[in-house]
C-alpha cells in the first residue's frame, strides 16, 4: 500500500490518499479544495480506482473538494452522523468564512460510528469517535498500516481548536486520551493540517494533552 499526504486547498489542509496496487483499488481520507486535481495523476500512475471517500469530519475545508472526487470517481461516501448538517448543508458555515469560498454538499453513502470496521484495500480500518473539535471527528486506524488519520483532533505538538461551534475542551482531551493515547506508541499519527507525528511523542512532549 502507498499513503500520500495531500496537501490541497486554500488553507493547506491533508487529504491522504490511499491506494493498493496489487487490487487496483484506493481510498481517499478528507477532501479539501482541489485535491482532485493531486489525486487524479497518482490514481493514474499506481493504476488503482477510488471506491471510497471517508470524511475525518464536517469542516469546511475537509470536504470542500468532496463533491468534484465523487463526480469524477462514484466513490462511496461515509462520515459521522453527528456532522449531518455540516456534510449536507455546508452553507451554515459560511458565516466564519469569506464570500468567494464556494461550498457544494456532499450525499453521505454510509453513516459511520464508533468501534465499525470498515473492509478497504485487501485489509480493514477501525472507527475511533474522537468529538471535541467537531462533533462528529472520527479516526480511521490500520493495523496494517500502524496508522490513525485523525483529523483535527490531535496535530504534531497542538491540538484542534475546541472553540468552534460544537467544540468542548474537556471532550477533546478525552477523546485523545482513550481514543488516541490508547493506540501503540509507535503508531503514525496523521493530521489534517501538518506533519506526521506519532502515538508515543505526542504521549511524551504534546504541550496540550498530556496522558493520565
Ligand atoms: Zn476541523
Amino acid at each position: 500500500m502507498n499513503v500520500y499526504q495531500l496537501p490541497s486547498g486554500i488553507i493547506q489542509t491533508n487529504g491522504y490518499l490511499i491506494t493498493e496496487p496489487k487490487l487496483a483499488e484506493a481510498v481517499l481520507i478528507d477532501a479539501p479544495g482541489d485535491i482532485w486535481t493531486k489525486i487524479e495523476p497518482l490514481l493514474a500512475k499506481d493504476g488503482c480506482k477510488l471506491t471510497q471517500l471517508w470524511i475525518t469530519h464536517g469542516h469546511w475545508d475537509h470536504t470542500q473538494g468532496a463533491s468534484e472526487v465523487v463526480e469524477k470517481t462514484s466513490a462511496q461516501v461515509s462520515a459521522h452522523l453527528d456532522d449531518k448538517v455540516l456534510i449536507e448543508t455546508p452553507k451554515v458555515m459560511s458565516k466564519f468564512l469569506s464570500e468567494e469560498i464556494e461550498l457544494s454538499p456532499v450525499t453521505v453513502n454510509r453513516w459511520i460510528k464508533q468501534g465499525d470496521h470498515l473492509p478497504a484495500l485487501g485489509t480493514e480500518a477501525e472507527v475511533r469517535h474522537v468529538p471535541g473539535h467537531c462533533p462528529g471527528n472520527v479516526l480511521f486506524y490500520f493495523s496494517a498500516l500502524n496508522a490513525a488519520f485523525v483529523g483535527d483532533a490531535l496535530f504534531k505538538s497542538s491540538i484542534g481548536r475546541s472553540d468552534l461551534p460544537g467544540g468542548d475542551f474537556n471532550q477533546l482531551e478525552h477523546s485523545i486520551r482513550s481514543q488516541i493515547y490508547t493506540l501503540s506508541d509507535e503508531t503514525r499519527v496523521l493530521s489534517g493540517h501538518g506533519a506526521e507525528t506519532s502515538v508515543g511523542l505526542e504521549k511524551k512532549t504534546n504541550p496540550y494533552v498530556k496522558p493520565l
